[in-house]
């Protein structure tokens, strides 16, 4: 398999997107543009950031197999669909079956054009994110996005998660030259392009 994956890092264990100490996956590119987006720098479909994927297996491998769970944000993951898709076959088949996504686009439009997706992945955190929609909520960045859950097996694990009102936390991680921080800030202080 020579198929690609934009990516931007991977991370574990992310503590503070989703339930549990957790593999996270963040895809290079997104075509939403959301004004006030808090990492503008994953917008862009730079193809130097381009991984096989079968690389990226491997190398994710290890972490996978202690990870309570995966956290797939970006960027727009489902604007590299299959990509997305050749992800969510390889953790199926490793057995992990709590998968979270944030994406920048609406649960119905994704459900229309990839009904599959169901079959792959615990919940979804949808839509985009709109500067002014303040919310209370930690696990996201406007008030209008919402999370669907999938799996009924797991809605106990993420009711305990949306449910917890302990401060949002932001997780500081060192990564290439620089340092990342992991987690959904409050929204004062944002500044618009
Ligand atoms: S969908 Fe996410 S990554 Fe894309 S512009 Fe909006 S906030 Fe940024």
């Amino acid at each position: 398999m020579d198929k690609k994956i934009l990516l931007r890092f991977w991370h574990y264990p992310v503590m503070t997107l989703g339930p549990g100490r957790r593999l996270g996956i963040w895809f290079q590119g997104c075509s939403i543009h959301c004004a006030g987006c808090i990492a503008p720098e994953n917008q862009a479909f730079d193809k130097n950031f381009a991984v096989p994927l079968e690389n990226f297996f491997k190398e994710i491998q290890a972490p996978l197999s202690y990870a309570e769970g995966v956290t797939i944000s970006g960027g727009e993951p489902f604007d590299q669909a299959p990509a997305l898709f050749e992800l969510l076959k390889f953790f199926k088949a490793q057995g992990q079956e709590d998968i979270l996504i944030y994406s920048g686009y609406l649960n119905r439009k994704i459900l229309s054009e990839w009904p599959e997706i169901k079959n792959f992945i615990a919940a979804l955190v949808d839509g985009p994110f709109i500067a002014g929609a303040v919310t209370e909520s930690r696990w996201k960045g406007s008030e209008n996005q919402e999370l669907t859950i999938f799996n009924k097996s797991l809605v106990q694990k993420y009711s305990s998660w949306i449910n917890d009102s302990s401060p949002r936390k932001l997780q500081l991680v060192k990564k290439f030259n620089g340092h990342y921080l992991i987690g959904i800030p409050e929204q004062k202080g944002i500044i618009l392009n």
